[in-house]
């Protein structure tokens, strides 16, 4: 299976400022992998590539990605045979269904009462087939490369180091992800040293969002009508940020035409 492995570079990361400098790596990867999958370099129609996407399919979250894309033309031919090969699964889904009655009383009372229609064979594929995705297993697979590059980083580049401390702070799904890998990647000595570091960075980087939010509501009153906004103008997609990452005022990425 052809992989591609994406550069990830965390240092312009951390330089760029933002309120979680993973979240700007991980747009970064993201774009590419949008840019693999669909954009100019046509990927999509080497046989290998499309026999993955034949398979694995789209969530409804890339889907809209990929719509927002417009490359229609690409979006066609990866369909197209995506189609078929669901088509295939289907009917041998179907071919493979016992329609059975109801759950029996028995069926009922090893389950403690829970209704098993849930567990219908056809119901079972589809929902195999909506959690499966080409992109977001990509998407996966950087992501967890880039923890490891984050603390490769932290281990050996004092200077990234600093830059991290005496930055932003992170989004609380990053935060959590690094709290997370730290318990395995870190030593008991650099443990306490990194959660010491982070913990105040994200306490004292969530008091200043909340000091921008409040001085936006305070904006809004006609007596500070002609104060100057300080850091508030981008407040809400900075706070939306800090709570669930990504990027909520970004336009939808497009192909390079
Ligand atoms: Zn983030
Ligand atoms: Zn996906």
């Amino acid at each position: 299976m052809k992989e591609k492995l994406y550069n990830i570079p965390l240092n312009d990361a951390a330089d760029a400022g933002d309120e979680c400098p993973l979240c700007y790596a991980e747009r970064d990867m993201e774009r590419k992998i949008m840019d693999f999958t669909l954009g100019n370099q046509s990927s999509y129609m080497e046989r290998d590539i499309r026999a993955m996407t034949d398979k694995e399919g789209f969530c409804q979250r890339h889907f809209k990605a990929m719509f927002d894309y417009q490359n229609a033309l690409g979006n066609a031919w990866i369909l197209s045979t995506h189609l078929r090969e669901v088509q295939k699964e289907m009917n041998a889904a179907m071919a493979k269904h016992e329609t059975g009655g109801k759950p029996s009383m028995l069926a009922k009372f090893r389950k403690g009462g829970q209704d098993t229609a849930a567990e219908d064979s056809v119901a079972q594929w589809v929902k195999g087939r909506q959690g499966s995705c080409f992109i977001c297993r990509q998407e996966e697979q950087a992501r967890s490369r880039m923890i490891d590059i984050f603390f490769e980083m932290w281990h050996k580049d004092s200077a990234f180091r600093a830059k991290i401390t005496g930055g932003k702070g992170f989004c609380l799904p990053h935060f959590g992800e690094l709290c997370e890998a730290a318990r395995t990647k870190l030593s008991d000595s650099e443990k306490q040293e990194f959660y010491d570091a982070m913990f105040r960075l994200m306490q004292d980087n969530m008091q200043r969002m909340i000091g921008d939010v409040d001085w936006m509501i305070e904006k809004y009153d006609y007596q500070n009508q002609d104060k100057p906004w300080k850091d508030s103008k981008d407040a809400l997609q900075r706070s939306m940020q800090k709570l669930q990452g990504g990027y909520p005022a970004d336009p939808a990425y497009r192909m390079k035409k």
